[in-house]
C-alpha cells in the first residue's frame, strides 16, 4: 500500500524507534526549502513508508523508520518536533518487510521499533550518507560476470528427484519437510530446487539459512560452484560492519538472488524472495537467545505463507514441532532414506557398556582396539566430547575444596595449557592455584575429562597417531576453525577429538569410527528437551562416518557410544536408525503430560542481586492478572540459579490455546511494567530451555 500525498508542504511522519517504550512516534515533517540555485525545477520528494529518518529524542538523535505517514496527530502541536533527515539514497523497505517485523513484534511481544530497527545494518543506521553513497557506488560495479563452466548438477535419485519437483513445482505456500538421514543428499535437493526457482524469473531470489556457516563452508563453496554467475550474499553475525552493509545492500536491492545466512537473515530484506530452505532445521541455533528471543524456522515459515512460496526445513532428526505438523499433514513429508554416494552406507552403531568396561585415559579396549584397526588402515576416526578445557573441576582429596566460581552456580574449568582456571558461564578466569586455598594441601585433582585431556590421553596410548582437537579454545581465531577443518579433509589427522562443532556437516570422506565418549549425562537431564537434543547430536556426528564407498578391503564404518545404560530406548532406536520411532515415542509422551507441541508455553524471567528479590517480583506477577484458561506454574529458581552474581528465577506459563496465551500476555506485560520492583524481567514466548 502506497500513500500519495500531492503538493503537501508538510505531514506527520509515524516513527517506530528502537525503545522499549511504544510502536511508534509522531513527528513533523516540513519540505525543505528549494536551494535558490536550482529553483522549483527539482522538486523534493515526499517521505515514504520504509524509509529511515533521523528525529530528535530526549536529549539524543535516533534513527528510526517510517511506518506510516499522516495528516493527522494527537500530539499537540508545542510539542510535537520535527524530523532531522530522511534517507533518500536507498528504496524504503517492502510492506512485506514492514509485515514481518509487525508480525514479530506482535508474536514476540515486543514494540515495533524494537525488533525492526535492529534488524538493519548498523552502518545503515548510523554511518553517514556519504558512506552510504560509497557502498552502493560499489555494489553497483560488481555485477556478476557469466562464469565460464558452473559446476554440472550430479543426476538425483528417484527420492531427491521427487523432493526436487515437489518443492519447485509449488507456486503458493507450502511447507516441506525433508526428512533424510545423513549423506542422503539433502544439500543437492536444495541445489536443484533453487536452480528451479531461481530459473522462474529473473529476479526470483532464494534464501537459504544455516546454523552456523562458519563450520559448513562447504556449502558456499558448492553454491559459489554450481551457481557461477549469480550474485550470492552471505549474512551471520561474524562479519564487518561494512562487509555486512554491503551483502544486505545486495540483497535489498534484488542483486544478490541466492542469501546464505544465519538466524538472523530471516530478517533480511529480499524484495522478491521466492523459497527458503532451512537446513538442519531442529538446530538450537536457530533461536535467539537474548532480546528478542525469536525462532528463525518460526519466522521463516510465516514468512512464506505471507509470500505465498515454498518452504524445505531439511533434518536427519527433525523438532518434534515440525514432526507433529508432517504427522497431522500440515507440511508435506519428503523423505530421503538412503546415502546418495553409489556403496555407502550408514555405520554400524554399538553400544559400550561401561560397568563391564573399565576405560583407560577415557576410553575402553573396544574403542582402543577400534582405533587401532583404523590406524592401521590409514582411515580416520572421530570422538566426539561435548566438554572443553582438560577438566570440568579440580579438587582437594584432604578437605574436599573444589574449585567453584564465586560469581556463578558453576564449577571453574582447568585449562592446563595456559594454566587457568576458567567459569565458562561469566568469563571470570585466574591461575590453577598451586596448593587448596582451604587447607593448603599441595595434590589439587583433576575430575573428569574434557577434550584437552582426551587429547593427551590419546597421544599417550597412540604415541605415533596424528592426533588432532577442534574445539571453541583451539579455534578462537578468526578462520581458524575453516583452518582445522581442511587440516582434517588433507588427510593429515589421524584422530579427531572435539566438541559439537566437529559434529556439524562436514563430509570427511575417510572417516570410518565415530565413538561418543560420555553422552549420558543429558539422558537424565531436568530439561525435557535434552534427549531429544542428545538423539539429534548423536545422529549428526554420527553421520560423520562412511560418508564415502566403502574402500576394497576396509573397514566398516562404525559408531561407539560409552554408556553406563546400554539398554536405554534412546540408544536402542540409534541403534536402529529409527528416528520415526523414537520421535512418536517422544510425543506421545509430550501428548500426555500436556508438554509441547501439544501445549503454548512463555516464560517470564526476573533477575536480581537476591533470589529473594527475584521471586518476589514472580509471585507477585502470578497474581496481577486474570487468567482464565491459563496456567501459572509456580515461581522457581532457574537451575543455574547464580551468573556472574545476579541471580535468575523464573515463573511458566501455559495454555492449550495459543490466541489465548497471546492475549493474556498482551495485557499481563502491561501490568507487568506497572510494577514496582528493582528486578530486571522479560518474557520469553516458546521458551527453548526450562
Ligand atoms: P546431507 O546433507 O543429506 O547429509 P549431502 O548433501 O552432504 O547429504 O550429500 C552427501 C554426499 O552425497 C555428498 O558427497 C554429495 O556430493 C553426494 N551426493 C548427493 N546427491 C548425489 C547424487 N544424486 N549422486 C551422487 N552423489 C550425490
Ligand atoms: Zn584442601
Ligand atoms: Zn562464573
Amino acid at each position: 500500500m502506497k500513500v500519495y500525498i500531492k503538493f503537501v508542504e508538510h505531514c506527520i511522519l509515524k516513527i517506530a524507534l528502537d525503545t522499549p517504550l511504544d510502536t511508534f512516534f509522531d513527528y513533523r515533517w516540513l519540505k525543505p526549502a528549494p536551494a535558490p540555485e536550482n529553483g522549483a525545477a527539482e522538486a523534493t520528494p515526499l517521505p515514504q513508508i520504509g524509509q529511515l529518518a533521523l528525529v530528535p529524542f530526549g536529549r539524543q538523535e535516533l534513527m528510526g523508520l517510517i511506518v506510516g505517514i499522516s495528516e493527522h496527530t494527537d500530539v499537540p502541536a508545542a510539542k510535537l518536533k520535527d524530523v532531522l533527515a530522511v534517507r533518500t539514497q536507498v528504496a524504503p523497505l517492502s510492506e512485506h518487510w514492514l509485515a514481518l517485523c509487525r508480525f514479530a513484534a506482535d508474536y514476540y511481544q515486543r514494540p515495533l521499533g524494537e525488533v525492526a530497527v535492529p534488524a538493519l545494518p548498523r552502518n545503515l543506521r548510523t554511518g553517514k550518507p556519504t558512506l552510504l553513497e560509497r557502498h552502493l557506488k560499489k555494489l553497483a560495479k560488481l555485477l556478476p560476470t557469466q562464469d565460464a563452466s558452473p559446476n554440472p548438477e550430479p543426476a538425483l535419485n528417484p527420492a531427491q528427484q521427487e523432493a526436487v519437483d515437489a518443492i519447485a513445482a509449488a507456486h503458493t505456500f507450502a511447507p516441506h519437510l525433508l526428512y533424510g538421514v545423513t549423506g542422503s543428499g539433502k544439500t543437492e535437493v536444495y541445489l536443484q530446487a533453487a536452480a528451479r526457482i531461481l530459473a522462474q524469473s529473473n529476479e526470483a531470489q532464494v534464501l537459504i539459512l544455516v546454523p552456523e556457516i562458519n563450520l559448513t563452508p562447504q556449502l558456499e563453496n558448492n553454491l559459489r560452484l554450481r551457481f557461477s554467475g549469480i550474485q550470492i550474499a552471505t549474512l551471520h553475525s561474524g562479519m564487518a560492519e561494512g562487509e555486512r552493509l554491503q551483502h544486505w545492500l545486495a540483497a535489498h536491492l534484488g542483486q544478490a538472488r541466492i542469501v546464505l545466512g544465519t538466524r538472523l537473515a530471516i530478517l533480511a530484506s529480499l524484495p522478491h524472495l521466492k523459497m527458503i530452505v532451512i537446513d538442519e532445521e531442529h538446530d538450537p541455533s536457530y533461536k535467539q537467545q537474548e532480546g528478542l528471543r525469536y525462532s528463525a524456522r518460526d519466522l521463516a515459515v510465516w514468512r512464506a505463507h505471507q509470500l505465498a512460496i515454498p518452504v524445505v526445513l531439511g533434518s536427519a532428526t527433525p523438532s518434534l514441532e515440525t514432526w507433529q505438523h508432517a504427522k497431522v499433514g500440515r507440511y508435506r513429508k519428503l523423505e530421503l532414506r538412503e546415502r546418495a554416494v553409489k556403496d555407502a552406507v550408514l555405520p554400524v552403531v554399538r553400544v559400550i557398556n561401561l560397568e563391564h568396561e573399565k576405560p583407560k585415559e577415557g576410553l575402553t579396549t573396544p574403542l582402543i582396539n577400534a582405533i587401532r584397526k583404523r590406524l592401521e588402515r590409514g582411515e580416520q576416526s572421530l570422538l566426539f566430547l561435548n566438554r572443553r578445557g582438560y577438566a570440568p573441576v579440580i579438587a582437594c582429596d584432604a578437605c574436599g575444596w573444589i574449585s567453584n566460581c564465586t560469581r556463578c552456580t558453576a564449577h571453574l574449568v582447568m585449562h592446563k595449557l595456559d594454566h587457568r582456571l576458567r567459569c565458562h558461564h561469566c568469563g571470570f578466569e585466574q591461575r590453577i592455584p598451586r596448593n587448596c586455598p582451604t587447607c593448603g594441601n599441595i595434590d589439587l585433582q583433576p575430575l573428569g575429562r574434557g577434550t584437552q585431556r582426551m587429547e593427551e590421553g590419546l597421544q599417550l596410548i597412540f604415541p605415533e597417531a596424528r592426533v588432532f582437537r577442534i574445539d571453541a579454545d583451539s579455534t578462537r581465531r578468526k578462520g581458524s576453525a575453516e583452518a582445522a577443518f581442511d587440516t582434517v579433509h588433507r588427510g593429515e589427522v589421524d584422530i579427531l577429538i572435539g566438541t559439537q562443532m566437529v559434529a556439524k556437516g562436514h563430509d570427511f570422506k575417510n572417516l570410518t569410527l565415530v565413538g561418543a565418549l560420555n553422552p549420558d549425562s543429558a539422558l537424565f537431564s531436568q530439561d525435557y528437551r535434552a534427549s531429544e537434543r542428545l538423539f539429534a547430536q548423536l545422529m549428526q556426528v554420527a553421520g560423520r562416518a562412511g560418508r564415502a564407498a566403502q574402500k576394497e578391503g576396509g573397514n566398516i564404518s562404525e559408531v561407539l557410544i560409552q554408556t553406563r545404560y546400554p539398554d536405554h530406548p534412546l540408544y536402542h532406536a540409534l541403534m536402529a536408525h529409527d528416528y520415526d520411532r523414537f520421535a512418536n515415542d517422544l510425543l506421545e509422551e509430550r501428548q500426555q503430560a500436556s508438554m509441547p507441541p501439544f501445549i503454548y508455553q512463555a516464560l517470564l524471567r526476573a533477575e536480581a542481586k537476591e533470589l529473594q528479590t527475584a521471586l518476589d517480583f514472580l509471585h507477585q506477577a502470578a497474581v496481577c492478572t486474570a487468567h482464565a484458561g491459563i496456567t501459572i506454574n509456580d515461581p522457581i529458581p532457574m537451575t543455574m540459579t547464580r551468573v556472574a552474581n545476579v541471580d535468575r528465577a523464573q515463573l511458566l506459563v501455559e495454555s492449550v490455546s495459543r490466541p489465548a496465551l497471546q492475549a493474556f500476555l498482551k495485557e499481563w506485560i502491561a501490568t507487568l511494567r506497572g510494577l514496582k520492583s528493582r528486578v530486571k524481567w522479560g518474557v520469553e514466548i516458546d521458551p527453548m530451555d526450562i
